[in-house]
């Protein structure tokens, strides 16, 4: 079948949209099992990821760039850096890393709520 760049383009975004939306809401003090659990997701994710050459070159920046799960900072740090080693290789411009902060709000409204609530 054809490519299309269209939907290619689209489940790109949805799929950016929600990654940083995870790892903005990743805990500040995360657990060791909470870490592995952020990075065995990533790993999947990079096996199942339905775009196939989209798949494979993550999973060649996850060899040179492991994911970094020591905090929150470190995960969305680090997610920011390699969607802009994506968006380098697409030339598309380089988003400032330093204004992730607020940007990813999932509006779920129960950011301080405990787990189980
Ligand atoms: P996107 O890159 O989808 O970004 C969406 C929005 O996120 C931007 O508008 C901006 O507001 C924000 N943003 C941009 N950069 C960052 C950043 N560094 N950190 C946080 N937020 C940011 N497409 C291909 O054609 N070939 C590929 O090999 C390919 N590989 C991909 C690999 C993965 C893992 C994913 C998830 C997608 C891949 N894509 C690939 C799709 C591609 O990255 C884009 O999603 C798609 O081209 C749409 O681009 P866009 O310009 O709308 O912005």
């Amino acid at each position: 079948k054809l490519e299309n760049a269209t939907l290619k383009a689209e489940l790109g975004r949805a799929t950016w949209k929600f990654m940083h939306t995870m790892v903005a809401r990743f805990p500040e003090e995360p657990s060791q099992e909470e870490r592995k659990t952020l990075e065995t997701f990533i790993y999947l994710f990079s096996r199942l990821y339905p775009c196939g050459d989209c798949a494979r070159h993550f999973r060649g920046l996850l060899s040179k760039y492991p994911p970094q799960t020591s905090s929150r900072n470190a995960a969305a740090g680090w997610l920011c850096f390699v969607h802009n080693q994506v968006n380098e290789r697409l030339k598309k411009p380089i988003f400032d890393c330093n204004n992730i902060g607020d940007f990813y709000d999932c509006g779920c409204g129960d950011e301080d709520k405990k787990k189980g609530d």
